[in-house]
């Protein structure tokens, strides 16, 4: 034990522990501020640490103390309030406080590089752009102009430069970087450009009453914004925002994927005339770190960005946004497995400050917390803009004879919708040709030799491929069991749909979106784009068709299969379902076309498909959410999932089975064990996978009870033998 005051440090390791360190050699301890970057001795190594405390004394010995190697910040990048609550979070997640700290801080900064200066994209010229002749490049003008301007440059030349001499210079500037001539680099920011700002429109009542209701609470209040697709849900976040920003303070803007949806962040961008900020996977590191230093400086008003930007410690937050809540992205699903969602309700309580959950299909969760008046529920039943809602039916396809997946009546209404030119859009939550590649002669089916699943047949590539483990292999062309050339294959996915389509309509354009189709960085732009400006009749995709976006002249969706939703394996299928039906539901019908919903089906008499449909989500939630109540699910009762795996097959079962004898008879009586039992996916990349569900209606007895349990099952024997980990408030039992 030191007497001495120490230094309590915080470091990325699996420990559940923070670290005691001495000062440098020549540092007044005093003058060390929480939040700032150490480079400190660990193991035999180097880590970079965040100086969480100075304390008076250590439990560890004199000796074994060692001095920080070196300070890296003068000010703290964290302040101590923001370093509690993430201590906070580690603790509802019982997630190592170490690695829930860093994982705040960019992971430029994470590695202990200096505070970047201020940068931007630029472009410069490659050796071949330098030798480009001034004839060269005639046939394309703009191009030439612009190979002309920057061999008249002596540096690089950023976005701003190239935008203040040429128009439309994106295109052109593609062009010369994939010829080679041009090279993308970065370059110190000279200043930042402000954001245009375009009028908005005038709100409908819907949409100011939402607006009211938010801004006119004080302090910390959670609303729940369930406003139909089309309901104008973007500006209603955007009129708030303004209002935040005016008072002063900084607002957050939490958003599924950017990637997926960059119409929102311009729409946003051209409202507000602060600077805002993103953050999001498509960035640098670099970029990504000067993003996140804007915004903590305070100097950027406005961040938007993805799952990790929840834990941007703003200066002065006073607003969060959560839009599209109800999306499974939001949770992380691996190592420190947050919800972002419930992370910014948490934040929002800590700041004091609003916090706005938007979506047309929120999730039972925030619902019941609405229901239960816990959230303001602002609902927002009518599309803006004269746009009305779509009608949705069912087709039932029992004893019908499908061709490629489509019913005689579902094809003759595409045929009718293209006769009056406008567009359709097939949806199937399944990409490649066929999900399952089999032998008539003898049933040998084109299993996965590393998991529980099968291969799916990729025709454009030729190629079997395991969506679960990644895992490839060329087409056989015989069976491989009995030798005979009769394999056939069965089900759809969407390229199978799309050359169904173009089979049954060839003088129709059909575009694909699926994650095979828009790998090409900037496909999707490009693809969206198309879509927009007719040049596609057809639409065919899969769940990212679904999101986000309009479509104005589709007046029909075709849902190719629904019913694997309706007999998932979890809780939560049916509520996942119905939300992407209602999403996908959602892209029909805007402003003066009104749109059709088409649902194939070989159960149309299931009960909840008919209330999802007849009566809508909101009667749907309440049904589902009886039916939870009744079986202690979430919301009404808390779980925590613990997963273990390993190569060999009874590890993961004798290490959860120990872990659960650990278990004292009083917490068996209050909490509910399910398990050991296999992974629903029970194999997968050669890896054996086990589960242990714990359930209980009391969210503090069950954290109480980890608190104790957590540290006991680390130090079983078995433990060092399976891969493991406990995931708080779990969402998805299948990976
Ligand atoms: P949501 O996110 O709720 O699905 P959006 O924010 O995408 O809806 O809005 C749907 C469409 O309605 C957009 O094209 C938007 O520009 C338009 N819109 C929103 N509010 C209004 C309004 N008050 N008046 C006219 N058009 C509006
Ligand atoms: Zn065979
Ligand atoms: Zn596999």
């Amino acid at each position: 034990m030191s007497n001495n005051p120490v230094i309590r440090v915080a470091v990325a390791v699996p420990l559940r522990a923070l670290f005691d360190y001495l000062p440098p050699e020549g540092v007044n301890i005093g003058d060390l501020k929480p939040g700032i970057r150490l480079r400190v001795p660990f193991g035999r190594g180097e880590r970079i640490a965040v100086l969480v405390e100075v304390v008076q004394q250590s439990e560890v010995a004199p000796e074994l103390l060692k001095p920080v190697r070196q300070v890296l910040d003068e000010s703290p990048l964290l302040e101590s309030s923001y370093i509690e609550f993430l201590r906070w979070v580690a603790g509802y997640y019982h997630h190592p406080s170490g690695e829930v700290i860093l994982s705040a801080l960019p992971v430029y900064l994470r590695k202990g590089e200096p505070l970047v200066e201020k940068i931007e994209k630029a472009w410069q010229l490659t050796e071949s752009g330098r030798a480009l002749g001034p004839d060269q490049l005639k046939r394309a003008p703009r191009q030439q102009q612009i190979m002309q301007f920057m061999q008249s440059q002596q540096d690089s030349v950023s976005r701003q430069q190239l935008s203040e001499n040429f128009d439309n210079f994106q295109a052109p500037l593609k062009v010369l970087v994939d010829k080679g001539f041009l090279q993308q680099t970065e370059k110190t920011k000279e200043q930042i450009p402000g954001h245009s700002t375009s009028p908005p429109p005038s709100l409908a009542v819907q949409q100011q009453q939402a607006v009211n209701s938010v801004l006119q609470q004080s302090g910390f209040q959670v609303s729940l914004l369930y406003g139909v697709t089309g309901s104008g849900k973007t500006e209603v976040y955007v009129a708030i925002a303004n209002e935040i920003l005016a008072r002063g303070q900084q607002v957050m803007i939490l958003v599924p994927e950017i990637a997926l949806t960059p119409q929102l962040v311009s729409r946003i961008q051209a409202r507000v005339s602060e600077l805002l900020v993103t953050l999001h996977s498509g960035l640098s590191e670099r970029e990504r770190a000067y993003a996140w230093q804007e915004a903590v400086s305070g100097r950027a008003r406005l961040v938007i960005g993805t799952r990790s930007a929840v834990f941007t410690p703003l200066l002065q937050t006073g607003l969060i946004i959560v839009d599209e809540e109800h999306d499974p992205s939001y949770k992380q699903q691996e190592g420190f497995r947050y919800s972002a969602r419930d992370m910014a309700v948490a934040l929002g309580k800590e700041k004091n400050c609003p916090v706005v959950l938007g979506s047309a299909t929120p999730s039972f969760e925030s619902l019941q917390n609405a229901y239960r008046r816990n959230y303001q529920l602002l609902k927002m039943t009518e599309r803006a803009g004269n746009a009305s809602l779509p009608s949705i039916e069912l087709i039932d396809i029992r004893s019908v004879r499908l061709d490629g997946g489509f019913s005689p009546v579902t094809r003759r209404l595409i045929a009718e919708e293209l006769e009056k030119d406008n567009q359709v859009m097939a949806f199937l939550n399944r990409r490649g040709y066929a999900p399952v590649l089999t032998c008539h002669d003898c049933g040998w089916v084109s299993q996965c030799h590393r998991c529980d699943a099968r291969m799916t047949l990729h025709a454009g590539k030729n190629r079997l491929w395991c969506h679960h483990c990644g895992h490839q292999q060329p087409v056989p062309p015989k069976c491989p069991e009995c030798g005979q050339q009769n394999l056939i294959t069965l089900g759809q996915g969407t390229e199978q749909i799309e050359a169904v389509l173009n089979r049954y309509f060839p003088d129709a354009s059909c575009v694909r979106i699926d994650h095979d189709s828009t790998r090409k960085k900037g496909s999707m732009h490009e693809k969206l784009d198309a879509i927009k400006e007719g040049k596609h009749q057809l639409l065919v995709g899969t769940q990212m068709l679904a999101k986000g976006h309009d479509f104005p002249d589709v007046t029909l969706v075709v849902v190719m299969d629904v019913d694997a939703g309706f007999y998932g394996t979890d809780f939560r299928s049916s509520e996942r379902m119905s939300q992407l039906l209602m999403q996908v539901a959602g892209r029909a019908g805007r402003a003066d076309k009104s749109g059709r919903v088409v649902i194939q089906t070989r159960h149309p008499d299931h009960p909840l498909l008919h209330l999802l449909i007849q009566q809508g989500y909101e009667a749907f939630s309440r049904q589902a959410l009886q039916e939870r109540e009744q079986a202690c699910f979430p919301p009404y009762g808390f779980q925590v999932l613990i997963r273990a795996e390993a190569s060999q097959a009874d590890l993961p079962e004798t290490f959860l089975e120990a872990a659960h004898k650990l278990a004292d008879k009083p917490a068996k009586e209050a909490i509910d064990f399910w398990g050991p039992v296999p992974a629903a996916m029970q194999r997968k990349k050669g890896v054996h996978r086990f589960h242990l569900l714990l359930q209980t209606a009391s969210r503090a007895g069950l954290h109480d009870f980890l608190h104790q349990w957590l540290p006991e099952i680390e130090r079983l024997p078995q433990a060092k033998k399976v891969r493991w980990s406990i995931d708080i408030d779990p969402q998805d039992f299948y990976s």
